[in-house]
């Protein structure tokens, strides 16, 4: 990670998946909603700073369900559409909302796209690569402008599928989120902390390991810091809390262009709050209608929800 950024609005270009997604909760189902890494990410990231997507669909893909995106400030320039079938996520969760079963994963247009970074965008110095092929994360990299800060997301499906060219993102990236079932397959170490070191070992310099309702952990070398996830009382549909963290996360260290510590500790918890908007409503619903009154005010719940006196008496 070079020096921290000036601008106190820094865009942030994000390159994921826009998908059809249809899931199943046990409260519910939704059909053919609007998902995918890259528009969950531009929602929640879209309430601290400008957000510039860069995606694929195909010619069947209903785009006015991006305007909500747009009217947000998100630039879709670099969303092409292209003539074949949308990316469509079929998903089931049961009583364990913590882990998604994938049912059908249909790359239609995105195994033939090749990531063009619009030459505007190419300068952004915050940098999310979504869960994608981790070759086009790569290839995204050549494309860009030396950014301060560089961060990615990945899933089981890519780490069985591709964990070479995987392994080799992970020497040009600052920062990896991923959950904490993928740090183990990734890494093959049960203990996470082991397992923060082992990715450590290959590049980033900040590993953050979510955990869903039990929280997240930022590792540095030097340091951990754990957050805890908001305890809500209904969660309807968890898809998408992984991305909606990353972009509150990183939206808010593109908003602050500070990248001490300190300020990433806030991002975390910043991104923690997102997380638990995201997961009130099926699809970008919550995160699209939320406003940043709500958002402050949720992260300061969270100073409530682990303040304590530390004079343990006599
Ligand atoms: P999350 O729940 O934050 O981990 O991400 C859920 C989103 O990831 C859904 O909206 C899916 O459309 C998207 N997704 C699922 N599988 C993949 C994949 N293999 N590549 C890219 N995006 C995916």
């Amino acid at each position: 990670m070079s020096a921290a950024a000036s601008s106190s609005k820094n865009p942030v270009l994000v390159v994921g998946s826009v998908a059809l997604d249809s899931v199943e909760t046990p409260f519910g189902k939704a059909d053919e909603v609007l998902g995918g890494s890259g528009t969950y990410f531009s929602s929640s990231a879209s309430h601290f700073t400008p957000v510039q997507l860069v995606g694929v669909v195909g010619d069947d893909y209903p785009v006015e369900k991006l305007e909500p995106l747009r009217a947000r400030g998100v630039d879709l320039a670099g969303l092409e559409k292209v003539s074949g079938s949308s990316f469509r996520w079929r998903g089931r969760y049961r009583h364990d909302l913590n882990s998604a079963e994938t049912l059908e994963t249909h790359l239609g247009v995105f195994s033939h796209f090749r990531p063009n970074i619009p030459e505007q965008f190419r300068s952004a110095p915050f940098v999310f690569l979504a869960n994608i092929d981790p070759r086009l994360q790569l290839q995204v990299l050549e494309q860009v402008n030396k950014p301060s800060l560089v961060a990615c997301d990945t899933m089981n499906f890519w780490i069985e599928s591709r964990r070479p060219e995987l392994v080799e993102l992970l020497g040009h990236v600052d920062l990896i989120t991923l959950n904490d079932a993928e740090a183990r397959q990734l890494t093959e170490h049960t203990n996470l902390v082991k397992a923060a070191r082992w990715i450590m070992d290959k590049g980033p310099k900040h590993v953050l390991i979510k955990k869903g309702e039990h929280g997240a952990f930022m590792f540095t070398r030097d340091s951990i810091f754990f957050a805890p996830a908001y305890p809500l009382e209904s969660v309807f549909d968890p898809t998408g809390a992984g991305d909606s963290f990353a972009g509150g996360f990183i939206g808010f260290l593109a908003a602050t262009g500070d990248l001490s510590e300190q300020n990433m500790r806030r991002a975390v918890v910043v991104g923690s709050a997102m997380g638990s908007f995201a997961v009130e409503k099926f699809s970008n619903a919550r995160l699209l209608e939320i406003t940043r009154a709500e958002i402050d005010s949720r992260v300061q719940e969270f100073r409530q929800l682990v303040a304590f006196d530390a004079a343990l008496g006599a």
